[in-house]
């Protein structure tokens, strides 16, 4: 019942409820649990002859944490029943371009999400003017408007689909995340059904967290290590969870980094297809 309810919704759901507004989530308690799974992962991924690498403190990492993030929706056209909130979210793709120009233009580079991440974990150099780009939920349009868009500017970006829509209408294929995978863009969780982390229970942490993760890897052939919250939200509670789930790192939306676990609190903003290229990159510089 709730599956079906959840596919008739269809995208007009999450384009209401991908973000959030205010902000719940007060720095609390430190656990080095995260960063010692993530550091065990991404050791073991490190080719043999070269040593570990050795992870920052979360202090250290908070520090690196001013790359900026930009959160992306759908691209594509608005429809006369889009609602006001949704037009603040949607980018039509001449949009998308403009803003891409703009990256280029201000001397940004748009870095991979797995190269960001080293970068906070490990400080490993990025390029001048770093940038990552994430396109949230799993519409289709990140493969037919955004995939060719950002290979027209030879950029990077990271993509994160809930696993529920997978192989729907409207939302990407199977045979589409692993285009994307090929093209370079890194794949990361978005959960299930889009449930809020700060709200999970008993089963619902193998469901939302564990299962996405799982069921990513087995389309692409290779570990996924990246997690979105859904809505952007997450709290104190839910961070063991994510780690244990393992997740290298994870991204939300407005809350302020957490001291104490900076890689599962990663922020980002979302550009309204209203900003030009001017207030995009006015925006880059102020609220990172
Ligand atoms: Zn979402």
């Amino acid at each position: 019942m709730r599956r079906r309810d959840f596919l008739a919704a269809g995208g007009a759901l999450f384009l209401a409820g991908c973000s959030r507004s205010g902000s719940s989530s007060a720095a609390a308690p430190t656990t080095s649990a995260a960063e010692s799974a993530a550091a065990s992962t991404s050791a073991a991924a490190t080719p043999t002859e070269e040593p570990a690498p050795t992870p920052g403190t979360p202090a250290e990492i908070l520090a690196r944490s001013t790359v900026p993030v930009l959160c992306f929706h759908q691209i594509r056209e608005f429809r006369p029943d889009d609602s006001a909130y949704a037009r603040t979210i949607i980018t039509p793709p001449a949009v998308l371009t403009a803003q891409l120009q703009a990256l280029r233009d201000g001397g940004h580079t748009p870095v991979t999400a797995p190269a960001l991440v080293d970068h906070l974990q490990f400080g490993t150099p990025l390029p001048d003017r770093p940038v990552l780009l994430t396109f949230d939920d799993g519409s289709v349009t990140h493969a037919t408007a955004a995939l060719p868009a950002l290979r027209e500017f030879g950029f990077p970006a990271a993509f994160f689909p809930m696993t529920v829509v997978l192989d729907k209408p409207d939302w990407l294929s199977s045979d589409q995340l692993r285009e994307l995978d090929a093209a370079g863009m890194t794949i990361g969780a978005h959960s299930w059904d889009h449930q809020r982390v700060d709200q999970l229970t008993g089963g619902q942490w193998t469901e939302q967290l564990d299962d996405p993760r799982a069921t990513l890897a087995g389309i692409l052939g290779h570990p996924v290590d990246l997690l979105a919250y859904p809505h952007g939200m997450w709290d104190q509670e839910a961070l063991p969870h994510v780690a244990a789930a393992g997740y290298r790192a994870a991204f939300q939306l407005s809350d302020p980094t957490d001291p104490a676990q900076p890689l599962l609190t990663i922020r980002r903003i979302m550009p309204p297809p209203t900003w030009d290229g001017a207030t995009l990159l006015a925006h880059l510089e102020s609220d990172f």
